[in-house]
């Protein structure tokens, strides 16, 4: 038997040395990843939902970290986030990050939202507001064109450093929307405690919505109750028409997923953002 990281006891598996070693050594190059150029963005559209393709209107983007390593070629941000959450290279990765997107974003001539992501790193344990602050005045992209995107599991570690935090950012004009609602332990009051914007619903649910009628019933029942609240919903992982079609006849404000297009090079979309034809 052996000692495993958290206390817990298995049985010795010779891969599980593997595991370690390739973690520490994606690691060690995910800490020269910035300094090398390997990291870039991805922009994913988001449009207002409506019954067709066409009438979904691109009104933003989500920007999603990727990892080109020299040897092994992309690495999913699934991957690499958490090596880099617990290793504390997210606080260096997400100022990189974060001050990439709003320097994109500042220089598209239609000021078209975009929205990032923060680890629970990031946001319990550096100083989010000041960088946030910091970054809007460098780069000069207004506010209120910015989202930030948490996971409930956030807030969950400090409730009232998590609210003051908020209510902060929300006081330098940035918008926070709930990433990957009902994905976790959701509970109905971090919603009414939280000065959430925009809630996100998480893709299983979408996934879901034809094969079963309860994923139909939550989603409606989340756009009802994100309206209550007077936060808007999106609806993430969106590949169907039917998908769409649902979701715009329930009254849910934005969709993303591949149907409206795949996180891409913001080459790709150049025309949205009106820089001319795409690439
Ligand atoms: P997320 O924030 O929930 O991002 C959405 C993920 O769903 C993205 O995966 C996106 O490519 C994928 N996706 C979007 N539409 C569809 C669809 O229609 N079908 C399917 N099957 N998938 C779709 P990605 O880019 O691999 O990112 C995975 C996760 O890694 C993200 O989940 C987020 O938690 C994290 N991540 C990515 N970039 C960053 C970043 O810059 N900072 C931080 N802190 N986390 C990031
Ligand atoms: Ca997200
Ligand atoms: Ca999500
Ligand atoms: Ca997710």
């Amino acid at each position: 038997a052996k000692q495993k990281s958290r206390g817990t006891i298995s049985l010795y598996q010779p891969e599980m040395d593997q595991q370690i070693r390739d973690r520490r050594v994606l690691h060690q190059d995910l800490s020269k990843a910035i300094k090398n150029g390997e990291l870039s963005l991805a922009f994913q559209p988001q449009g207002v939902a409506r019954n067709s393709v066409a009438e979904s209107e691109i009104i933003g983007f989500e920007a999603l970290a990727r990892w080109q390593h020299p040897v092994r070629g992309q690495v999913s941000p699934a991957e690499f986030i958490p090596i880099a959450e617990e290793s504390g290279l997210i606080v260096e990765m997400g100022e990189w990050i974060l001050r990439e997107v709003c320097r994109e974003a500042a220089s598209w001539p239609k000021p078209m939202q975009v929205a990032v992501n923060l680890s629970p790193a990031q946001f319990m344990h550096g100083d989010v507001v000041g960088l946030v602050h910091s970054i809007l005045i460098e780069t000069g992209l207004a506010p209120g064109r910015l989202e930030l995107e948490i996971t409930e599991g956030v807030l969950i570690e400090d409730f009232d450093r998590g609210l003051a935090l908020l209510r902060r950012l929300k006081s330098l004009g940035v918008r926070i929307s709930m990433d990957d609602f009902g994905s976790g332990y959701s509970s109905l009051s971090y919603l009414q405690a939280f000065p959430f914007d925009k809630i996100k619903i998480d893709r299983a649910f979408i996934m879901n919505l034809g094969r079963n009628p309860q994923s139909a019933a939550i989603v409606r029942a989340v756009i009802d109750l994100g309206h209550g609240l007077e936060m808007s919903i999106i609806a993430e992982g969106v590949e169907t028409l039917d998908q769409l079609a649902f979701l715009a006849k329930e009254g849910c404000d934005g969709v993303q997923g591949y149907l409206l297009g795949k996180p891409l090079p913001i080459g790709k979309y150049a025309d949205l953002v009106g820089r001319g034809e795409a690439m």
